[in-house]
């Protein structure tokens, strides 16, 4: 009997880990999907024709094997387009994008990351320039010793006058806490060795040192300038990974949402799954299990084998939960202020982080700059309005016409649009987008320590970790779990090893 593995979610993680086992393994894939999509939080959801990529995923990866791994599926546009009549070919390709992405704040535009340019002097005011300056040299003469929060982390790169105005308000509306309350280590994950001497360094060998646009191996995540991307967003690749996965001899069931996990000993028997929109629950069993749901979830879903500090851990974890806000326009009332020639003198960000603490909006993207595909009548502008909110919050329970009304009456406000261009809008919500590194996730040893025990299950992804990982990271966990099933290694150290920098570069 051949053997089979139960994969839980038909995201970037999933899908990897069904690919590799299909390519390197006899053992087959099955996949369940709670929704009707493909590609979990990088899915790219069609309103009217018009693509909306949820969170904006840009490609990169400092990992050869994960670039290779998406251009044997999407590969790069050649620039100038090869000729020939090949219509289907033309349109499963990743294009090169070079990154601009920005800070608004006193309705000013601000390099991101923070540049010390003559324009961001002549910004800010001279006053302000100087008390930046002060306050980050103070801090490199006397730092905090011990970085317990992520304030810390930051006055510790930053000083305090420039956390205070570009890192507070931002984090503090992503995160829904205040920053000396966020443990120092998600600034470890997510802003890495960002800091100012970093970022001169990094200006400096730019000028010096030409290299190829998908070589971006040592440079720092927040620094990486260009990026690919699917021509029809992110979920395309997921889309077209799906197909190979059904093609080579795997399945993919969507709308089947796992509730029960037959823990036995050391082992996962079967699974308990519930098929969404009918009453029918199928039992499957099989060899191996890899789980992406949130660990929240899985927990109770392994029923009474799970210890009750486990259960009281995982009910613990925390979550921020995502509003994207699509609106359709005539044209943008913010005129291109940058050098960069732009077609109809549009601004040319990807997207534009707003600082400004009068709105809620924390991010707004330019759909028709990530990919001209995205957009269905080019001349039109398709944006995407970002709102990091937890489902308790009041906008959560709001109808999507309030939503709408609530993001329109933001932009207004910050002069990014002008009414009488509204043409259309589109609200979408999506449930633990963030694993967040508060509540319970001290105790997280604890849980983590009890499913490592269970032989054939493997926890890979972002939920599936409750790790903050990218696209790259959550697939490069599914490889190692599938090596580590041929190499018939029992630990699940080097699964956690991913994404803890340096230990994850190929290159090292
Ligand atoms: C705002 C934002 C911006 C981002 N930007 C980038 C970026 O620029 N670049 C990048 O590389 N990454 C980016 N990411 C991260 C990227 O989205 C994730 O790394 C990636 O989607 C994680 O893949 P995954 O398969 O682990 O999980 P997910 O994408 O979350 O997929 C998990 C799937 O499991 C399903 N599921 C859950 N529970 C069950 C169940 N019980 N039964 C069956 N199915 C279930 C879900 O429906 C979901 O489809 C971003 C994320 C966000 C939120």
């Amino acid at each position: 009997m051949p053997k089979t593995a139960i994969i839980i979610g038909a995201g970037p993680a999933g899908l990897t880990a069904a690919y590799e086992l299909l390519t390197k393994t006899d053992i087959k894939p099955i996949i369940y999907e709670s929704s009707a999509d493909i590609g979990g939080i990088s899915k790219t959801l069609n309103y009217k024709g018009n693509r909306i990529d949820i969170g904006g995923h840009r490609f990169f990866s400092k990992s050869d094997r994960i670039i290779e791994w998406w251009q044997n599926i999407l590969p790069l546009e050649a620039v100038p387009p090869k000729p020939g009549p090949d219509p289907e070919r033309e349109d499963k390709l990743m294009l090169m994008r070079k990154r601009l992405s920005r800070i608004f704040f006193l309705r000013k535009f601000f390099a991101y990351p923070v540049s010390l340019s003559l324009e961001t002097l002549s910004n800010l005011g001279i006053a302000r320039a100087v008390n930046f300056f002060l306050s980050y040299i103070k801090v490199r003469l006397m730092p905090i010793r011990e970085e317990k929060s992520l304030e810390d982390f930051f006055v510790n790169r930053f000083g305090k006058e420039l956390y205070g105005t570009f890192f507070k308000d931002y984090t503090e509306k992503v995160w829904g806490l205040p920053c000396s309350k966020i443990k120092a280590e998600w600034g470890e994950q997510r802003v890495k060795g960002l800091s100012i001497a970093k970022t001169i360094y990094h200006a400096f060998k730019k000028m010096l040192i030409k290299r190829s646009p998908l070589d971006q191996k040592n440079i720092e995540t927040s620094l990486i300038e260009y990026f690919l991307y699917p021509k029809f967003g992110p979920g395309q690749m997921w889309e077209e990974a799906a197909k190979i996965i059904k093609e080579k001899g795997g399945e993919i069931h969507l709308n089947h949402h796992v509730v029960g996990l037959d823990l036995q000993k050391n082992e996962i028997t079967e699974a308990e799954i519930k098929v969404l929109n009918s009453n029918e629950i199928k039992v499957q069993k099989a060899d191996y299990f890899f789980s992406t749901m949130p660990i929240k979830e899985l927990i109770p879903a392994l029923g009474e084998n799970a210890p009750g500090g486990v259960k009281r851990v995982a009910q613990g974890l925390m979550y921020r939960d995502f509003i994207t806000v699509g609106l359709l326009l005539k044209k943008l009332k913010i005129k291109n202020d940058t050098k960069i020639k732009t077609v109809n003198d549009f601004i040319p960000d990807n997207w534009i982080y707003i600082q400004e603490r009068d709105v809620k909006v924390c991010r707004v993207q330019i759909f028709n700059n990530w990919s001209p595909y995205l957009v269905k009548e080019k001349d039109k502008v398709w944006i995407g309005l970002e709102y990091v909110c937890s489902s308790e919050d009041e906008i959560w329970g709001k109808t999507d016409k309030e939503v709408s009304e609530f993001a329109i009456g933001e932009l207004l406000k910050i002069g990014f649009i002008e009414k009488e261009d509204i043409i259309d809008w589109a609200v979408i919500r999506m449930e633990k987008v963030y694993p967040t590194y508060s509540g319970a996730y001290e105790e997280f040893e604890t849980v983590k320590n009890f499913c490592d025990r269970i032989e054939n299950l493997f926890l890979i992804g972002r939920n599936g970790m409750h790790r903050y990982n990218n696209q790259d990271h959550s697939m490069l966990t599914a490889m190692v779990a599938v090596e580590n099933i041929i190499n018939n290694l029992k630990s699940k150290k080097n699964i956690w090893e991913v994404n803890i920098e340096k230990s994850y570069h190929e290159s090292k």
